[in-house]
């Protein structure tokens, strides 16, 4: 297969066949229980995310609330998730920001959503293609290590990745194929053991030609 295009295509393929139904594992009703949802999960895992959300979504869920929260309080519920004081400020300061500029609506597009404080283009992007059906890429762990072992790009900085990563994947698989290298990365292709024998794109590889000698 010497199309690079044509590559990109089959790799997808087949990794859709092992992750047949690839979806954000973060459980939330509104965009905007998303968006905190993704501010939480940032260096935690999604089960610890969902684990904490169950019980702060049953008491405080819209904007409002967290625009009133005492953030004492706030701190106290979402301690385990770690970095604790930053995510409360950044929830607080972002539900300000959604009552104040955005008439309590959680803004639809990238460039409305990386203007709400304590929002970064990874949770933007993650919001934009989960909440609202667009197609982004955003760039977490997985999808920066598996970029690279796989070969799509060499670089350690997510907006080059990023941008990488929607040049040579085409448009209406973006959000799709952010969703397949988390879950590659998830399960398959972790990050000290990668298990090679169970994957299904070892000849595309870069990672697997170096460590098998075929490159
Ligand atoms: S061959 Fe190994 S390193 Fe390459 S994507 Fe598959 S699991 Fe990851």
């Amino acid at each position: 297969m010497s199309d690079k295009r044509e590559v990109v295509n089959e790799i997808f393929d087949r990794l859709k066949l092992l992750h047949p139904a690839p979806v954000c594992e973060l459980n939330y009703r509104t965009p905007f229980e998303l968006l905190v949802a993704v501010i939480l999960s940032a260096q935690c895992t999604d089960k610890r995310v969902n684990e904490v959300t169950a019980v702060l979504f049953e008491k405080y869920n819209t904007p409002e609330d967290f625009a009133n929260i005492d953030v004492r309080e706030l701190e106290g519920l979402i301690y385990s998730c770690g970095f604790y004081k930053h995510k409360a400020a950044n929830i607080i300061k972002a539900a300000t920001d959604i009552l104040c500029r955005f008439e309590g609506k959680v803004p639809s597009e990238v460039d409305e959503l990386t203007t709400l404080a304590g929002v970064g283009r990874k949770t933007a992007n993650v919001v934009y293609a989960v909440a609202f059906g667009g197609q982004a890429m955003p760039v977490d762990t997985h999808v920066l290590r598996l970029a690279n072992r796989i070969g799509f790009v060499k670089s350690d900085r997510p907006e080059v990745v990023e941008k990488a990563l929607c040049e040579i994947i085409p448009h209406d698989r973006w959000t799709e194929a952010h969703h397949l290298l988390i879950h590659h990365g998830r399960y398959i292709c972790k990050a000290r053991c990668p298990e090679c024998d169970k994957c299904n794109i070892c000849e595309f590889c870069d990672y697997y030609g170096e460590i098998s000698g075929n490159k």
